[in-house]
């Protein structure tokens, strides 16, 4: 269903507020009354954000409805399985300082803001982000910008949050322009949900800030192919007339994406709106997120039918951050087992050795 197809039965000025409150998000019709306290539960333990671009987005007669899926608070949050933690890729084990994570030796997360335009009900950080301290202070942001002057094996700064693209323009700009000037950073990566929640921001101002000598990236967070309708998309082809390469980032989701057909139209989507599908997610062991939960299985047949029928731009990684902080792992699926390769339409070939084998 496009924007300009859901149904709406309230004013549009009702619709134009990013909505925070169970009064709010019942006020226009995301959820019957009866769920109200429910999502005051959810909202009194998780930070709840849905911005108009969003809600607009969402059929409020379709009770599945993947968008609403994705930010409207479940009850089911309030439920922890035993597998699951506060910390579930193992941030703090590598955090030599606030706001800086170092897990791999070139690259470090730096994590200047833990605000987001929207909250996503199944964060990996959702212990962390939408808090009222959820800002670096000058002195923090200073430490941990010669933490990263200090340690000159480091190539890559990805700068995540939370959202970064929250900051106010002129903050990015002297964040930026102080990467920008520690020569051994020579490429510096966005984590976003800014183009898809709220791409007016993508501004000339926002643009402007992210205009410098260094190699500048963005990783879009987007999960279904609705979500880059005519204003994420357009958002997206600002940032590419910038300049700016785009990354898709997904995170595989039970009732969101986890259909073949679903996640196809979501990679070329992708594809379409100038964004390469880099990683897709196993969804993190995160308190309260068992109700998007997949098989590991379920997400390499997903990619068995993207490998088998899309472009080789539509493919993304699939990978799993292993718990405890011991980095991503590709999971699969396997195409070649001994001397024999598996070829898209899942026949299998013998491959000769060489002589080195
Ligand atoms: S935008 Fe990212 S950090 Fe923010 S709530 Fe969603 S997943 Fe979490």
């Amino acid at each position: 269903m496009t924007r300009s197809t859901v149904p709406s039965a309230f004013p549009e000025a009702r619709r134009r507020r990013t909505l925070r409150t169970a009064g709010e998000i019942a006020a226009v019709g995301l959820v019957p009354p009866e769920r109200m306290a429910d999502i005051e539960a959810v909202a009194a333990r998780y930070a709840v954000a849905i911005t108009p671009t969003l809600a607009d987005l969402i059929d409020p007669t379709n009770p599945a409805d993947p968008i609403a899926r994705q930010f409207v608070p479940d009850v089911r949050e309030l439920t922890s399985m035993p597998a699951e933690r506060a910390d579930p890729i193992g941030d703090d084990v590598h955090a030599p300082i606030k706001g800086i994570v170092h897990r791999y030796p070139d690259r470090v997360l730096l994590t200047p803001i833990l605000h987001c335009p929207i909250y996503c009900r199944f964060c990996f950080r959702r212990e962390k982000v939408g808090g009222a301290a959820a800002v670096l202070s000058e002195s923090e942001l200073a430490a941990a910008l010669d933490y990263i002057h200090t340690h000159a094996q480091i190539w890559e700064v990805v700068i995540t949050g939370g959202d970064p693209l929250m900051l106010p323009p002129s903050r990015l700009s002297d964040l930026v322009r102080a990467l920008d000037a520690i020569p051994h950073v020579r490429v510096i990566r966005f984590h976003s949900r800014v183009p898809i929640g709220d791409p007016d921001r993508i501004g000339s101002a926002l643009l402007d800030a992210l205009d410098v000598e260094t190699a500048v990236w963005i990783a879009v967070h987007c999960n279904h192919p609705r979500e880059l309708s005519g204003p994420a998309a357009a958002a997206c082809r600002r940032l590419s007339r910038a300049g700016i390469p785009l990354l898709g980032q997904t995170v595989l989701l039970k009732g969101v994406n986890d259909s073949p057909a679903v996640m196809e139209d979501l990679m070329r989507a992708m594809v379409a709106s100038r964004i390469k599908p880099y990683y897709l997610h196993h969804l993190d062991l995160a308190p309260g997120t068992d109700h998007f939960r997949t098989s590991i299985a379920r997400g390499q047949d997903i990619m068995r039918h993207l490998r088998g029928r899309v472009s080789g731009l539509c493919q993304p990684s699939y990978v799993l951050d292993i718990p405890g902080g011991h980095g991503k792992a590709p999971i699969g699926p396997v195409y070649l087992e001994g001397d024999l390769v598996e070829d898209w339409q899942g026949r299998k070939h013998r491959y000769p050795p060489s002589a080195d084998d």
